[in-house]
């Protein structure tokens, strides 16, 4: 009985090392993965006073974010 749990032990043990140097080796491609940031200017932000998305590029900047200035959007706050 005590032999097979020692044979349990070792099996397990070395089980426990392959998963580790298994998990070693495949380290490699763990590299920081650099996503493309669009330009600042193509970036949306969403307009204060009537939700619409507009390019920040054409956005007016107001003291509480930004403004698209549009037909709809009303200019007083
Ligand atoms: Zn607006």
């Amino acid at each position: 009985m005590a032999r097979l749990l020692l044979l349990l032990a070792i099996i397990v043990v070395l089980a426990f090392v392959v998963r580790k140097v298994l998990r070693g080796t495949s380290t490699k491609r763990a590299q920081p993965d650099a996503s493309p940031s669009p330009e600042p200017d193509a970036k949306l932000v969403r307009c204060v006073s009537c939700g619409a998305y507009v390019p920040r590029a054409e956005a007016l900047p107001v003291p509480n974010g930004f403004r698209c200035g549009g037909a709809g959007c009303k200019s007083g706050g």
